[in-house]
């Protein structure tokens, strides 16, 4: 790829969430570079309540006087009229290119003490808004045969977050979401990826010391954003971590792992117990070959394999 300046002239974005943090950034870069932004932010507090149309207004003025750009505030809540947030972007620009699921809030509180009411509000806006806003724009994109979205995961979904329980089921739920639409999307050159950040913003600012917290403007993480959803990438499926100026790519990893023979009696607790070293060993190859999966396995080889035990 060339190092070309990165255009998004005429190209329709929606950010959810954008009247601040990550999400303001996204819609500044993509208006200063041409873009046609859809502001969507509910304006609540941090855990979700409230609304105010003064978040989503101010960027819009801002990418307005500021940039000259084009860009339209929308208030709804992603997980309560998700697809009026997608119309918005039809009715004001005739087209849906590029989805940023941005919008989020968080409830935390150790799991012993979380309430099913807890956990449910931040699957909503999360996963749910993600879903909504995603399904509207899905028969668009289809039907042009250009989409480019991503799901904003987390690295508490990845690896697990202290206090965090509804807000990492959450967001590992957006990347199995990113990953099957990125199947179904290909064909149709929807491509789908996940983005698991650290940055400063109000869900950070009061649980990362002030040095840190420092490092981690938001700025540095709307350039891989722009990158993957740019008409020429063609990067999908993936997922990438990014903090401070790092950006990398996480991926799984299969142990090599133990077939056992067919024979039922070979399949007992004891006989784990007695491989669990080559079920666990990630040193050496696994049964398919396939030690970075992103599909399902073929399993054929591995029953050719067993028969012959
Ligand atoms: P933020 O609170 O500044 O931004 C989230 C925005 O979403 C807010 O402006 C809020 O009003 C809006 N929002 C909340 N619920 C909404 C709803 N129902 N409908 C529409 N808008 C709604 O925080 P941020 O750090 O900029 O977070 C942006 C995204 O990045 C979130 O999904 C967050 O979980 C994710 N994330 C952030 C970090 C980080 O370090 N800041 C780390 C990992 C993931």
């Amino acid at each position: 790829m060339s190092s070309q300046q990165l255009s998004f002239k005429d190209q329709v974005v929606v950010v959810t969430g954008a009247g601040g943090g990550l999400g303001k950034v996204y819609a500044l870069e993509y208006a200063k570079r041409g873009a046609k932004v859809v502001v969507n932010d509910l304006g609540g507090t941090l855990g979700g309540s409230g609304q105010n149309s003064k978040a989503a207004d101010v960027v819009v003025d801002e990418i307005k006087s500021k940039y000259n750009g084009t860009a339209v505030a929308n208030y709804d809540s992603v997980n309560e009229n998700g697809a009026n947030i997608i119309k918005t972007a039809i009715d004001n620009f005739g087209k849906i290119d590029i989805l940023i699921n941005n919008a989020g809030i968080l409830r935390d509180v150790s799991f012993n003490k979380m309430s099913e009411k807890e956990f449910q509000a931040v699957i909503d806006v999360h996963l749910n808004g993600a879903f909504q806003l995603t399904h509207a724009a899905w028969p668009y994109m289809k039907a042009q045969k250009f989409g480019r979205i991503i799901n904003t995961a987390s690295p508490a979904g990845l690896f697990g977050n202290f206090g965090q329980a509804n807000y990492s089921a959450a967001k590992l739920g957006l990347v199995g979401l990113a990953e099957t639409l990125a199947k179904e999307g290909f064909k149709y050159n929807i491509l789908v990826n996940s983005i698991a950040p650290l940055a400063r913003s109000r869900m950070t600012e009061n649980v990362l010391p002030p040095h840190i917290l420092k490092q981690l403007g938001p700025e540095k993480i709307a350039p891989l954003v722009l990158f993957l959803t740019h008409h020429s990438t063609k990067v999908t499926n993936s997922i990438f971590e990014l903090a401070a100026g790092f950006y990398g790519q996480i991926r799984w990893e299969r142990s090599s792992g133990q077939i056992f023979n067919p024979n039922v009696n070979s399949f007992t607790p004891e006989a784990i117990l007695n491989k669990w070293d080559a079920i666990t060993d990630f040193n050496d190859k696994p049964f398919n070959k396939t030690q970075h999966p992103n599909q399902l396995s073929d399993y054929n080889d591995l029953i050719t394999k067993a028969k012959k035990l």
